[in-house]
């Protein structure tokens, strides 16, 4: 089918998840008409919803770093700032080899400020808290040079190995689902190997990074949008500097579609881009019924999509594919358990990976996590979600529980172990398996430079923008004020 030339002032965004809802949002907010192409029948990308046994629930992301109030900020102009709400109180666990452990307070990524701290010490020995403290007296230089590229490799350099082992291995598998022996640190954890620079150890790097999440908590909650830290007054827990929304992610979601058919934005589901050209004034993209042409072009897809439909049309990127991330299988449980309103194991728990027995990376206690999927549960009625799949190192693991029956059982099994209450398929009143095949982006070592070098390719071809947590990390806080930056610039030229 032919296209029409490339109107002025139109721009096309492919892929609908929220960083392509919210480039159309700016897109649109800044004069364009634009039209959004989604693969899929559903908005939001990861950001999902699903019913089970009656009750709707977040698929995939449950909650958003409040270490920046980028999502805050979003919420609050889509009219949801009342709806933000703090995880209960309590924090979660760690499933370590010698049995389950309260996850230590402060940390980037479960790396301690403090070594000494009691709950810290209780978690890594001694001697391995010893080990951790001799961090302070390293120079500066160690950890911080070009050679050490790894979360791993940093970690094990300043603090030594049973940090590594007991508190970062699971809180890295439990949010990128990888071995921290291939996570590149200048990605998941951005500005630590320059605050380890500036301040002359890790544990000092990791202090101004919390001081600042607080800060950014504290202003939030001034403008009446609640954060743990802000409302307890103590640093959070490791994983725990969060927030979610009363309904669940999903209403983030929501809010943004509505707000996109308010301002005419044309919004076309079960629309997968095969193909991306460059033209005399613009872009056109190819879908399976129509090409459609703009002067704008934004790319809002997974890293390997995005530079499959790129390279021919932007050369220098060609062979620069990203490698894919893992699969992610999360098991959701509604159970009537009465005996889980102790909530036993606060907000969930992660797992160390050399943990025998255990299969699933992590476990959230969705109700013991958020009260306003308490209250709709009911009394006695609990969820819990169990994901299953990681990407490990040189050894790789063994590859799990993969048909769903499997990994129900498999599920029920663990959910007794980790929350250490008897669970049978009787308790069950619904369960249900949703699959992200490479949905996390794989934050492989090297990626924030190939990253970065494919976004300059991009830019100089003119009109053109690419997006997503590939090119601006993991989770929703680096999404958002990573869109909103590049937007800005795209308009801007
Ligand atoms: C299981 C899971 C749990 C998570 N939990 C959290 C959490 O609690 N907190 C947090 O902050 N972050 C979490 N994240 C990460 C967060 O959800 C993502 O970083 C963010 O949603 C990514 O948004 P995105 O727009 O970059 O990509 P996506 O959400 O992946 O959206 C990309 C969209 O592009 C579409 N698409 C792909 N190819 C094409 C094509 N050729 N044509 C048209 N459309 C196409 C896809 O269908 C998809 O809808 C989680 C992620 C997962 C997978």
């Amino acid at each position: 089918m032919g296209s029409s030339p490339a109107v002025p002032g139109t721009a096309l965004v492919v892929g609908g998840g929220i960083s392509g809802l919210l480039s159309a949002r700016e897109l649109a907010a800044a004069g364009h008409q634009v039209t959004v192409l989604e693969a899929g029948t559903a908005w939001g990308g990861c950001v999902g919803s699903h019913v089970v046994a009656g009750l709707t629930l977040d698929s995939g992301a449950e909650s958003f770093a409040t270490r920046s109030d980028a999502v805050a900020r979003l919420c609050a102009e889509l009219g949801l700032g009342g709806k933000i709400v703090p995880p209960r109180p309590g924090g979660a666990w760690v499933q370590l080899p010698d049995g389950p452990r309260e996850l230590p307070r402060t940390g980037v990524l479960g790396i301690p400020a403090n070594p000494w701290d009691p709950e810290v010490r209780r978690t890594l020995g001694t001697l391995g808290s010893l080990r951790a403290s001799l961090d302070r007296l390293l120079p500066a230089s160690v950890g911080a040079g070009a050679g050490v590229t790894s979360v791993a490799a940093l970690v094990r350099a300043r603090m030594g190995s049973r940090v590594l082992e007991r508190l970062v291995s699971p809180v890295v598998g439990g949010v990128h689902s990888a071995d921290p022996g291939l996570l590149d640190v200048d990605m998941v954890a951005p500005g630590l190997r320059a605050g380890l620079r500036k301040h002359g150890s890790l544990a000092a790097a990791v202090l101004a990074q919390r001081r600042r999440a607080g800060t950014a908590a504290a202003q939030q909650a001034q403008q009446g949008q609640p954060a743990q830290q802000a409302q307890t007054g103590k640093p959070a827990k490791a994983g725990s500097a969060v927030a979610g929304l009363e309904g669940g992610m999903r209403i983030l979601v929501d809010a943004l579609v509505a707000e996109l058919q308010r301002l005419g934005v044309t919004l076309l589901p079960g629309t997968a881009v095969t193909a991306v050209a460059r033209t005399q004034d613009g872009w056109r993209v190819e879908a399976a019924a129509a090409s459609h042409s703009a002067a704008l072009l934004v790319v809002a897809v997974d890293g390997p999509a995005a530079v499959e439909l790129l390279e021919d049309a932007v050369p220098a990127i060609a062979g620069k594919k990203p490698a894919s991330g893992p699969d992610v299988k999360l098991v959701t449980l509604v159970l009537d358990k009465p005996d889980l309103d102790a909530r036993p194991r606060g907000t969930g728990i992660l797992v160390a990976p050399q943990t025998p027995g255990i299969q699933a990376k992590a476990l959230t206690h969705a109700t013991g996590k958020w009260d306003w999927l308490a209250a709709a549960a009911g009394p006695g009625r609990h969820v819990v979600r169990l994901s299953y799949g990681r990407v490990d190192g040189a050894s790789a693991q063994p590859a799990g529980p993969e048909a769903d029956e499997e990994l129900f059982a498999s599920a029920v099994r663990d959910a007794s172990a980790l929350l250490s209450v008897r669970i049978t398929g009787e308790d069950v009143e619904g369960w249900d398996v949703v699959r992200w095949r490479g949905a996390l982006p794989f934050a492989a070592v090297g990626h924030r430079e190939r990253a970065t070098e494919i976004r300059r390719a991009c830019a100089a071809a003119g009109g053109l923008a690419v997006v997503g947590g590939w090119v601006a990390g993991n989770g929703l806080a680096a999404v958002v004020a990573d869109t909103r930056e590049q937007i800005g610039q795209l308009t801007a030229t």
